[in-house]
């Protein structure tokens, strides 16, 4: 078939009747399906093990999504073994023909979007537009990695190497062999789908371990590429522990490459794990390992301060603060600070609470231990500022926090500097646009900012020295889209794949040259 050129996938206008009926009926149907069991995938077997993984509804602690089996370093062991053998065959088939996976699960997908956002809704706490906003994305990802590896494949066409008579000279990405995809929970689709099919059009195989509080929407990727005839073996599915699975898949000899994205404190110690060489091994194992953030909005005295208050809102609280790229952070100029600050303070305190099924701005957040740590945080960020909305627990049977705000915080505070990962926002105080960029980049973190202005030569100044790897001008820093805005960050905040981007598939390839005499 004809390749088209990538476009973006629409996002569902919820306002019209027609689309919001369409999604509670997806609901309806998933809510039909709750409470079964499912297997890990481990080449051709199906493997049901006693030991499960419960999933629960956040909003709703008492709904059960479902029970997916566990795997143990036995069963990663024979996931692996089944791995290295499909590589043999699977790195031998041709780009288009691997391609051709892609595209036929990105069409599935499109076609059965709400019942995957409906999915997303119930287990991961999403309401209708955030979990639209995450199928969209991962379709999105298929599509562009489709494309992708099509591309890398034409780039002696394209981008042919400089030429020397009496011979012939070619370029080609070749696969590298088994890789670990370790994503997080907050973009249980999205996320889990870019690092998997990113990796297998590429050539490779995978050992999949999707994050313990979303292992049933990971299932129903996996089940959709086996729908659409992927051979076994090349995706592995295996949920588990991921200190006892993760470490013993990140130290195996056989491991090629490491690909997660998840907290500071897990990456770095699969970095450092992934770096010791162990007897058997051949090569240096590839870690990507996309990071945390302690992300802000920097807003001056010449700025649209309407829009700058509706973009700190929508940035600190859009999933309940549970992105990398959150805005957890706003550094404004002192002379419109009340100003900005009374507004931001507004518009979060209408922000209305409940179950995502029932599509509020605000939910729950993702399970107990993430709800005790930010109830914490709040604690602590009554002591480093001034309180100006939220603050409390809320009302609901699930992990319901209020949309929290602190004012007058300084830049060294532990909730400017630490990320929480919760609808929590701190805001500082600049004396000028300057001090404002300079309270922004101190921090270990470096994934996304916004800086807004309404003058040139501020914002030339900002472009160059607001440290982070996603910049926006006079926007909010949440919503990165695939092949627009290729996401990953500076620092502390990862290895800046940028995801979604040109560069991406590099990582799961290696190049390899071939001269010939002629
Ligand atoms: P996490 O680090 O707790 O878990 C991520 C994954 O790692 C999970 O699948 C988990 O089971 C697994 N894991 C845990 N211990 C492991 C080990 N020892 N070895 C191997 N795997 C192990 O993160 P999370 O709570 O799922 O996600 C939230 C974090 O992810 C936040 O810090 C957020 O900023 C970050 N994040 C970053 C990006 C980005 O693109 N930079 C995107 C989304 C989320």
């Amino acid at each position: 078939t004809k390749v088209t050129p990538y476009v973006n996938e629409p996002f569902t206008n919820f306002s019209l009747d027609e689309n919001k009926q369409s999604m509670e009926a997806a609901i309806a149907k998933v809510k039909s399906e709750l409470g079964q069991e499912y297997p890990l995938y481990i080449g051709s077997e199906k493997v049901v093990t006693e030991a499960k993984i419960k999933s629960i509804n956040p909003g709703n602690v008492d709904e059960v999504i479902g029970y997916v089996s566990k795997a143990n370093q036995a069963l990663a062991e024979k996931a692996m073994v089944a791995a290295l053998e499909t590589f043999e065959s699977w790195k031998r088939v041709h780009v288009k023909e691997r391609a051709e996976y892609l595209f036929k699960a990105a069409a599935l997908m499109r076609e059965r979007k709400h019942e995957f956002s409906a999915l997303m809704i119930l287990e991961s706490g999403k309401n209708y537009v955030e979990a639209d906003v995450d199928t969209a994305e991962a379709i999105d990802f298929i599509e562009f990695y489709a494309r992708e590896i099509i591309r890398l494949s034409e780039i002696n066409e394209t981008q042919p190497l400089t030429k020397i008579t009496g011979e012939d000279n070619k370029i080609s990405y070749i696969p590298l062999g088994v890789g670990v995809i370790i994503p997080p929970w907050n973009f249980p689709l999205a996320i889990c789908v870019g690092m998997t099919t990113a990796a297998v059009v590429s050539g490779n195989t995978v050992l999949l371990k999707p994050a313990s509080t979303t292992p049933i929407i990971a299932h129903k990727f996996v089940a959709l590429m086996r729908e659409v005839g992927l051979p076994d073996g090349v995706i592995n599915f295996i949920p588990g522990s991921g200190a006892e699975v993760g470490d013993y898949l990140t130290t195996h000899p056989k491991t090629r490459f490491i690909s997660f994205t998840g907290s500071k404190e897990v990456g770095l110690r699969i970095n450092k794990l992934a770096a010791d060489t162990v007897p058997g091994q051949i090569w240096i194992k590839r870690v990507v390992a996309e990071m945390g953030g302690k992300d802000g909005i920097i807003v001056d005295e010449t700025a649209d301060l309407d829009a700058a208050a509706s973009a700190i809102v929508a940035s600190a609280f859009g999933f309940q603060g549970q992105k990398c790229s959150a805005g957890s952070r706003a550094v404004i100029v002192e002379s419109v600070y009340d100003q900005v600050v009374e507004k931001v303070a507004a518009l979060t305190k209408q922000l209305q609470i409940g179950l995502p099924e029932n599509n509020f701005a605000a939910g729950p957040v993702i399970d107990e231990t993430s709800y005790e740590r930010i109830l914490e945080y709040i604690e602590i960020g009554k002591q480093e500022g001034i309180l100006l909305a939220g603050g409390e627990k809320a009302e609901g049977n699930g992990y319901y926090i209020q949309p929290t705000v602190f004012g007058n915080v300084s830049g060294k505070a532990r909730i400017m500097q630490e990320e929480i990962f919760g609808p929590v926002l701190a805001i500082a105080k600049a004396k000028d646009w300057q001090e404002a960029i300079a309270i922004y980049n101190d921090t270990e973190f470096g994934l996304t900012g916004a800086y807004f202005s309404t003058d040139e030569e501020r914002i030339a100044e900002a472009l160059e020295t607001v440290h982070c790897g996603n910049l926006y001008i006079n926007r909010k820093c949440t919503g990165a889209l695939v092949g627009v805005h290729p996401f990953g960050g500076f620092n502390m905040s990862g290895t800046d794949s940028k995801a979604g981007g040109y560069d991406y598939l590099l990582l799961f390839t290696q190049a390899k040259l071939t001269s010939r005499k002629i």
